[in-house]
């Protein structure tokens, strides 16, 4: 009951992924028979799994196993598995689309700039496609296992925009990928260079992965270790054998930053391998990106991404976990329930941040990678998981203003070895973005006196930091809120400056609060200016201006500002203002110093058009005044 052939046309996505394949990836074409042999090694594991509820599905052929045949004078290589194969409707599915979250983010980062985009595509992980960078002509052959051999499935492609596919007699269960290999592929269709790249890209590929055996007519022989890798000893693994094993696993054409791989002895028996990886995939911000890592059981493939056993801001770490404690039919809702995946989640998420502290002594380049594909996940831990601040601290960086650039890479130990005599905060301040924080006139006179301040731009950075309380018995302090608490820092003047300042001004501070009104609570003398006329100061658990539109955005209705205004009496402007009777300069001069400190605050002013025309009424009354 053969059904008949039909045709589909490829996906968008997929069209364009094979364009790029065929023209652009001519170096490492051979990495296709590591994706291929992957692919392979999951069908298994998925058919183990499902062979713990359905044993019978194994009965045939007990052995998961993994063959590569080929014919030169043919010219084609196939790869075969009998794991849980495909049936019609998923081979068009999962031969058609690409299923990856994120495809859509990747293909707009595609610039059409081969190199760059083979690059790109490396990253993004090749997959099955890969066949065609070396096949003329793919052939799939393929039965689930579930299914019988009346409903096999033959599907084939030229990778001319359309695929067949047609159901056909199957007596095997599992996958045949045949390909049709290009002329000047044919060098792959030999045993030598077979069985050197097994070697190399799938050693650790848990399967007997067989060739055939040289003169042999039909006798393969086991050319890769073919045991779980992280069930070795860690003497006997070699860097390369782990980096290929996270490109397995991983889905990841870059190599991973640093790993730990260990086994957990005693009340619990499990063992890990965590990988960093050296680059953010596409959906890290997407919030049901897949995330997690692989689990086993006693060697047999669980599931994919158990996000249960690391917490959310720990997202970015790959890898696997074997238990040799954890039922076999543990499903995602009972791992949620289960007291000992809890247990073992508190333990990973330190074994995750000792491996980060790891990498951040030992090899400050890789680090900073880290920090910028990763930074801003990790900060999200100092609020999600407190019990573990005090490690998570230590692996924070900043921007600085000892130091010029925007770079991240100042650490609190840093600022503490810098840490003037006296000084008992640690200052920060926070901007739009870095450059914005760097010029904030609230830190005028911290960086005139050489007091180092850490600037920051992140939205979260405001409530994190907030929360964060001290490190090193040292206090964090926003230098944009309340008084600056200078300590042992002020200088014998300041306390007689600010007296004075306080005395000479209250006229002043009084008419300019008035002509503010309500939109400022107080008007007071500066303590933290030094060239700027002023600034917009704001209490310790008062709202920030972002916060406030933040809340603004969601239609709730904020509180009313809470924000001070401070003036630089010293400051030419001001006392220029002061000497200005009542009238409408001085309400416009007094709006204009008001609407600065808003720009240099937040980037906005209430009404820009009111502003722009007072501060040019302003303007041509003083040329022609002068
Ligand atoms: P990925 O493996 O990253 O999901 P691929 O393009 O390599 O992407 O494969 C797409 C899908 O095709 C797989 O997710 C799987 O469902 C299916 N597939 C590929 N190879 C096999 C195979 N040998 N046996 C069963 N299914 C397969």
């Amino acid at each position: 009951m053969t059904q008949a052939r039909q045709t589909h046309g490829f996906q968008a996505e997929v069209r364009q992924l094979l364009q790029l394949m065929i023209h652009s990836l001519y170096s490492h074409r051979e990495i296709f028979l590591r994706e291929l042999i992957s692919n392979a090694s999951d069908a298994n594991d998925r058919l183990r799994f499902l062979a713990l509820s359905a044993p019978e599905l194994l009965a045939e052929h007990p052995e998961l196993a993994i063959w590569i045949d080929f014919d030169a004078k043919a010219g084609t290589l196939s790869v075969r598995d009998n794991g849980i194969g495909l049936s019609r409707e998923e081979a068009i599915l999962h031969l058609g689309t690409i299923a990856k979250s994120g495809t859509a983010e990747f293909f707009g980062r595609l610039t059409g700039d081969q190199q760059r985009d083979a690059q790109l595509i490396g990253q993004f992980g090749v997959g099955f496609y890969s066949a065609f960078i070396v096949a003329e002509r793919v052939e799939v052959f393929s039965r689930r296992a579930d299914l019988p051999v009346t409903e096999g499935v033959r599907w084939e492609s030229s990778a001319d925009g359309e695929f067949t596919v047609e159901t056909v007699e199957r007596a095997a269960r599992g996958t045949t990928v045949v390909l049709h290999l290009k002329a000047d592929a044919r060098e792959f269709a030999d045993p030598w260079r077979l069985r050197t790249l097994v070697r190399r890209y799938s050693d650790h590929i848990a399967f007997p992965v067989r060739l055939p055996k040289e003169g042999a007519n039909l006798e393969y022989e086991v050319v890769n270790q073919a045991q779980a890798l992280w069930a070795r000893p860690r003497t006997e693994i070699s860097d390369d054998e782990y980096r290929a094993f996270y490109r397995h696993i991983g889905h990841d054409g870059a190599d991973p930053l640093i790993w730990s791989h260990h086994r957990v002895e005693g009340k619990r028996e499990y063992t890990t391998l965590l990988y960093v990886p050296s680059q953010a995939p596409f959906d890290l911000w997407q919030r049901d990106a897949a995330r997690g890592l692989k689990l086993y059981v006693r060697r047999v493939f669980i599931m994919d991404n158990a996000a249960q056993f690391l917490p959310l801001y720990l997202r970015f770490i790959k890898g696997v976990i074997d238990s040799s404690d954890l039922p076999l039919n543990i499903s995602r809702e009972l791992l949620q329930q289960d007291e000992q995946v809890e247990a073992m989640r508190s333990a990973l998420a330190r074994r995750a941040l000792d491996l980060l502290t790891k990498l951040a002594g030992e090899d400050a380049a890789n680090y900073a990678i880290f920090w910028k594909e990763f930074g801003r996940v990790l900060k999200e831990g100092l609020s999600e998981d407190p019990s573990n601040r005090e490690r998570i601290l230590p692996l924070l960086r900043f921007a600085s203003t000892a130091n010029a650039g925007e770079e991240e890479n100042v650490s609190l130990a840093d600022y503490l070895a810098r840490i003037k005599p006296g000084q008992e905060r640690i200052y920060y301040v926070i901007g739009e973005n870095h450059a914005a924080a760097r010029g904030s006139p609230h830190i005028e006179l911290l960086r005139k006196r050489g007091v180092e301040v850490l600037l920051l731009a992140d939205r979260i950075d405001e409530w994190v930091m907030g929360q964060l309380g001290e490190y090193s018995g040292k206090r964090f302090k926003d230098a944009a809120r309340g008084d600056l608490q200078l300590g042992a820092l002020a200088d014998l003047g300041d306390e007689e400056r600010a007296d004075a300042a306080l005395k000479g001004s209250k006229g002043l501070l009084k008419r300019c609060k008035d002509a503010l009104g309500e939109r400022v609570r107080e008007v007071r003398p500066s303590a933290r200016l030094e060239d700027s006329p002023a600034c917009l100061v704001r209490d310790e658990s008062a709202l920030s201006e972002s916060m406030r539109r933040l809340l603004q955005a969601q239609g709730q209705t904020p509180p009313a500002t809470e924000a001070t205004l401070e003036l630089n009496v010293a400051h030419a402007l001001v006392r220029y203002l002061d000497q200005l009777g009542k009238g409408e300069d001085f309400d416009d001069l007094a709006r204009l110093l008001y609407d600065q400190a808003c720009l240099t605050d937040s980037g906005q002013v209430e009404q820009p058009a009111e502003f722009t025309r007072r501060l040019n009424r302003q303007l041509v009354r003083l040329a022609g005044a002068h």
